[in-house]
């Protein structure tokens, strides 16, 4: 059921005042009501309620600043906004009014021809009834392990409960889709209402939506985070391997070494590199330097103007390294830099995932199967414990459920961070009846991601130059090191963003009024004068950051699904202030008028996220671990875990090399011992 008859003029008036019209039509005209409508009959029925609220408190004759005084009502003022910086509506010269008005266009850099790497996809009725491999989940973990296994001679099937949606489905719109934090739900989402989570935030549990942040989303689709990643590919450093040994063992943390060394990654890292193909140039101090298969592409004017600041702080800089191709690389087209990156699909397949790499070549082997919208939901165990297969589940197209087990030699997890653990603690038997895995209540622990630090900063010109994908340039230089700090992280500009996601960060810096003709005018002048620069900060892990099933809240399957509960270290607080006036004072060298920089937020909540990383950690100890050095799960031979979740700690940048070096070595060890 959607609004009322009374509730839409009412929607409409709040429209006309939230963004009025100017020499630009207001978001009453370019459809607010409409988008408002369907985000509550289609997106989020559940907000209905807090629309009507928000309603109620608008009234007939809506006084902006009441309304922005009452928390529901400013949610729907900023909804309302987002929706109009979002496009949804009217056209100037083929670009949404908003965007025309901001000076923002999806393609600045010039035309071109959609293309997208065909995948052959299994139907499900034709599975046969043994594999020597599955692999569970086709991201960066699982793709990269299914090359390894199906080139080694295997037969492999892999399974991935998302779907493969289209490029172009993927490549436009600027509020659904896993970058927004509007909370609609994106086609990368897993079912948007059949599969609940439980979050435990400031204490208090409740259950979420995969579009709500609570819920820790990355991308539940072919090819995993990988399909519309920013594609950022650090390597970890070695003092990451090292944390404990470093900086010792904060209180109340669970901070340890890797049972690797940098120098056990090294290969697997450069073998990453050039099978998934990354640009990039400079060194980082903390590591050796590496060579690269693709120079950088050219630096971005934002990227010049933030280099020359650097050098007057003397600090070092480095070309941001990318998986993307900055020329043509292994048949797939160099970056023709639109402004959509990050969040979205690539439009030339110039953006390295596992759908177009990796994948690709496990199936031109002929011995591999990829099996979509299909769901492993247990390990199958005989009577010894030992795991001889997986259980699947789907829909079946006719209302119903198909479900089945298939038998395997060997099984390679890598389900993401959440869903990897959740399998394991869903397959508890009559010799692991907390879980597989788990006798010693490790599983799920250790749950860690990246808590952002970073600075927004107004200047004078317009020199957001929209030229994709945007981030650039990057500091390594407080990644260690740093006075009374553990740890540290790396800076970078951001991202080219929509005018969506711009409007969120300067409102959010309180740069600008969050509506009004003031607050439309404000993003007219800003939006092309915004520079941010943001990064992740190694994130002090503790043993209550975790995952756990909720046995009494199920998905539509049946199966309970995850809680995560938590919180972040204080550590992690210092850290993070410490690199966010870092980030400041980099905007205020390059120019930058006025400056603001973000705070953590509440720190009664997990981290999770799509960098979420440590649930099943490897180490050297089965009571403090749950995979020894090469992803095998403690007492069980025959089974692997290759994706973030065993990560020990998870480095000061983004994780997605070390996941896919990570994956290589574990099914190179696996291929060269079995
Ligand atoms: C918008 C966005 C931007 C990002 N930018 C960067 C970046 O610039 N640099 C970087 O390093 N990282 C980035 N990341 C994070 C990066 O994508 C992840 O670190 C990486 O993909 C994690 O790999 P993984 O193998 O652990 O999990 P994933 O890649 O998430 O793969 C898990 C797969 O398992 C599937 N799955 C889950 N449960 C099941 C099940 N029970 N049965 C079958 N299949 C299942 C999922 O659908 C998914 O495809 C970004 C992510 C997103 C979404
Ligand atoms: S900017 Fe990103 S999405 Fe756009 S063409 Fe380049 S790699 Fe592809």
């Amino acid at each position: 059921m959607g609004l009322s008859e009374r509730q839409r003029v009412v929607l409409g008036r709040l429209a006309e005042v939230a963004v009025p019209a100017d020499d630009f039509p207001s978001a009453a005209d370019v459809g607010a009501v409409g988008f408002v409508d369907q985000v509550v009959t289609v997106d989020r029925p559940d907000w209905l309620v807090r629309v009507e609220r928000a309603l109620d408190v608008a009234g007939d004759e809506p006084d902006l600043d009441a309304v922005l005084a009452d928390p529901d009502g400013a949610w729907l003022v900023r909804l309302i906004a987002q929706g109009f910086y979002a496009g949804d509506g009217h056209t100037h010269e083929g670009q949404p009014e908003a965007w025309a008005m901001v000076g923002w266009q999806a393609d600045k850099a010039g035309d071109w021809q959609t293309v997208q790497t065909e995948l052959t996809i299994t139907p499900r009725s034709e599975l046969v009834d043994r594999y020597d491999c599955i692999v569970v989940g086709s991201g960066a973990g699982g793709g990269a392990a299914a090359q390894v296994l199906a080139e080694s001679g295997r037969s492999v099937l892999v399974v991935e409960t998302g779907r493969y949606p289209t490029t172009e489905s993927l490549s436009r719109d600027h509020l659904r889709n896993p970058r927004s934090t509007a909370g609609l739900p994106a086609l990368t989402d897993p079912d948007p209402f059949g599969r609940p989570r439980v979050a435990v935030i400031d204490d208090v549990p409740r259950q979420v939506l995969p579009s709500d942040g609570g819920w820790s989303n990355n991308a539940f689709t072919v090819g995993g985070g990988t399909r519309v990643y920013g594609a950022q590919a650090w390597r970890f450093v070695p003092r990451d391997f090292a944390m404990a040994s470093t900086y010792g063992v904060p209180s109340g943390s669970a901070l340890s070494d890797w049972p690797i060394t940098y120098d056990d990654l090294a290969p697997y890292y450069t073998l990453a590199e050039q099978r998934f193909g990354v640009s990039g140039g400079g060194v980082d101090p903390w590591h050796e330097p590496r060579t690269l298969p693709m120079p950088p592409m050219p630096r971005t004017g934002p990227a010049d103007r933030l280099a020359a600041a650097a050098d007057r702080l003397g600090w070092g800089t480095l070309d941001v390294p990318l998986l993307i191709n900055s020329v043509d690389y292994q048949g797939r087209s160099g970056c023709v830099r639109c402004g959509q990156c990050v969040g979205f699909a690539c439009p030339v397949e110039a953006k390295s995932g596992t759908h177009n790499t990796a994948l690709p070549a496990a199936l031109a082997t002929g011995l591999c199967t990829l099996v979509t919208e299909t769901t492993a939901e247990r390990l199958v165990t005989d009577a010894s414990g030992r795991v001889t297969g997986v259980g699947l589940v789907a829909d079946d197209g006719y209302g119903g459920l198909w479900r089945r087990n298939v038998d395997c030699g060997e099984v390679v997890i890598a389900a993401g961070a959440t869903e990897t653990p959740r399998l394991l603690l869903n397959s508890a038997h009559d010799r692991e009846p907390d879980g597989l895995g788990n006798n010693q209540d490790q599983v799920g622990r250790h749950l860690q991601a990246h808590v952002y630090a970073g600075a927004v900063g107004l200047f004078d010109d317009e020199l957001a130059d929209l030229i994709g994908p945007g981030v650039s340039i990057a500091t390594c230089d407080f990644r260690h090191g740093n006075d009374g700090i553990v740890g540290g992280g790396m800076l970078a500009n951001e991202f080219v963003p929509t005018p969506a996601a711009t409007y969120d960060y300067l409102t959010g810096a309180g740069l600008i009024p969050r509506a009004g003709a003031a607050g439309k005018q404000a993003m007219r002048r800003e939006a092309r004068r915004m520079l941010r620069v943001v990064g992740p900060i190694q994130e002090v892990t503790s043993a209550e950051s975790r995952v756990r099933v909720d046995r009494g809240v199920v998905d539509r399957f049946g199966n309970p699904v995850v809680t995560i509960s938590g919180s972040i270290h204080p550590e992690d607080v210092r850290a993070q202030t410490f690199m966010s006036e870092k980030a400041r004072e980099w905007l205020a060298e390059a120019g930058a008028v006025r400056t603001a920089v973000g705070g953590p937020g509440t720190t009664r909540q997990a981290s999770g996220g799509q960098h979420q990383a440590g649930t099943c950690r490897m180490g050297d100890d089965p009571a403090r671990s749950v995979t020894d050095p090469f992803g095998r799960v403690w007492g069980h031979d025959n089974v692997r875990i290759a994706d973030a979740s065993v990560h020990v700690t998870n480095g000061g940048v983004n994780p997605v090399l070390t996941v896919l070096a990570g994956s290589l070595r574990t099914s190179q060890h696996l291929v060269s011992t079995r």
